[in-house]
């Protein structure tokens, strides 16, 4: 029987692991967790999302949405997890957090072949190997990763939002809505107005945070201090101009009062976090700001004045590797061929987008495809990994990865919705 080893039990090697084990393989799947933690995790168990509970739209006509039907066609495992631990969010496919860990954590446990080895793997041998370790690998395993690959790697800090219990929210000034009404009234709206809105800003922008220097731990010289865009912390945002957020995550757009028919000023939303409905994620309001002062500031949102914070936002480093250069096209490494990697770490960005690695390592692994067709996303996600590129940087599911469809008349709407055909009738073929 063939063997593998896989390093990390998160979404990419679970994934991984499953994939494997269902071609026959025999698998060591190790994971460091409990024993060895990482800044973000909680639990011992597999797959874990640190962060939003969110794998984003189930939308066909959207980037994320056709990238999840691109995954079930090739056989994704911990889609089909997801879907079973599901919690009401409109078109979008939320998990609870904890129910989807414990079930991926179990199927594993339960898969004939896969044995688990809870230790952290500080180094590198001759053996076939799945490295997906995350964007929180350990530091150990990183000094051997770099004697292998040089110095061809980035580094950077992430930044995670706060969640607060429902008891604690004020149901007489927020009202239950999904933009545009699209899907069930899942989420929670917290409206201010122009004053609340201002006053906000202004704290936010003052708020105490932990600076960087409280975090390098110099383990690393080549620090690269930076954010992924879409998970800047709210006060950064603030920071470039007072209407920033009210045009970006604070935007009251489609989310008219249903009492008054009116739109907001600015909104916040609040997301389900739990099958349960105890809990609510903040959306939009990752932070670097000091525990007391979150405490203080996003008590000024309407509703939230007496809330009760349940995770308060965090920072934490994120790394990830020049995949471009440093691995060829399978995704093994360039200087040790039986090491290939999947996962954030190689560069994309994303649960969904990591769980799709994982996939992806395997299958060119196990020969199952040889390419994808250049009209998905998962074909031009799979290019992009594997693409020299000056400035490259994690990437996600979205449409601008696709060839254009250079239509007469701009109609968005239309055009996602033809560029998502486009992909699925190639796959069919
Ligand atoms: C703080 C933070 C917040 C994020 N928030 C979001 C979000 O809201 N939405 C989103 O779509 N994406 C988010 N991401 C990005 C990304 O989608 C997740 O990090 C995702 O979990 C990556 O999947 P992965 O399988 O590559 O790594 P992980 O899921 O992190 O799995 C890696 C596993 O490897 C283990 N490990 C590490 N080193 C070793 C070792 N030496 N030996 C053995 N085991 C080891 C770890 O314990 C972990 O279980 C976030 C990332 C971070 C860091």
């Amino acid at each position: 029987m063939k063997k593998i080893k896989i390093i990390g039990a998160g979404l990419a090697g679970s994934e991984a692991a499953l994939q494997m084990a269902k071609a026959g393989y025999k698998i060591d799947l190790y994971e460091m967790r409990p024993h060895t933690n990482t800044p973000a995790h909680n639990t011992d168990l597999f797959a874990e999302l640190v962060c939003s509970n969110s794998l984003k739209s189930n939308l066909i006509d959207t980037a994320s949405g056709l990238l999840k039907a691109e995954m079930d066609i090739l056989g994704c495992e911990l889609l089909k997890i997801a879907r079973e631990a599901a919690v009401p969010a409109g078109n979008a496919l939320a998990v609870d957090r904890y129910i989807f860990a414990e079930k991926v954590t179990t199927i594993i446990k339960n898969t004939p072949n896969i044995k688990i080895i809870n230790e952290e793997v500080t180094s590198f041998d001759n053996e076939e190997t799945i490295l997906a370790c995350g964007p929180l690998i350990s530091d150990n395993l990183t000094q051997s990763l770099l004697k292998i690959i040089g110095k061809d790697y980035l580094y950077f800090f992430d930044a995670i939002a706060p969640i607060v219990s429902i008891d604690s929210i004020d149901q007489t000034k927020i009202f239950a809505k999904t933009r545009y009404d699209k899907g069930d009234a899942d989420y929670l709206n917290c409206f201010f107005d122009k004053i609340e809105y201002e006053d906000f800003v202004q704290a936010l922008i003052n708020g105490e945070k932990y600076e960087a220097k409280e975090f390098e731990n110099n383990f690393l010289n080549n620090v690269n201090f930076t954010f992924y865009e879409n998970c800047m912390p709210i006060e950064e945002l603030a920071k470039r101009g007072i209407d920033t957020l009210r045009f970006g995550v604070m935007k009251p757009i489609g989310l008219e009062n249903p009492e008054t028919g009116k739109r907001p000023y600015a909104v916040i939303q609040l997301r389900l976090e739990n099958i349960n409905k105890t809990s609510y994620n903040l959306v939009g309001c990752q932070t670097m700001l000091k525990q007391h002062e979150q405490q203080k500031i996003f008590s000024l949102i309407p509703g939230l004045q007496n809330a009760e914070f349940l995770r308060y936002g965090s920072i934490h480093r994120n790394t990830y590797l020049n995949t471009p250069k440093i691995a060829n096209v399978d995704f093994s490494l360039k200087n040790a061929s039986n090491i290939r990697l999947a996962g954030q770490i190689t560069g994309v960005e994303g649960y969904v987008e990591s769980i799709f690695s994982g996939l992806l390592t395997s299958l060119i692994y196990l020969q199952k495809i040889e390419s994808l067709p250049e009209v998905t996303i998962s074909g031009q996600l799979w290019r992009y990994l594997t693409t020299q590129n000056d400035n490259f940087t994690p990437m996600n599911a979205n449409f601008g990865l696709l060839p254009d469809l250079f239509m007469e008349k701009k109609n968005k709407k239309l055009k996602k919705q033809l560029l998502s055909e486009r992909s699925l009738e190639t796959f069919k073929l």
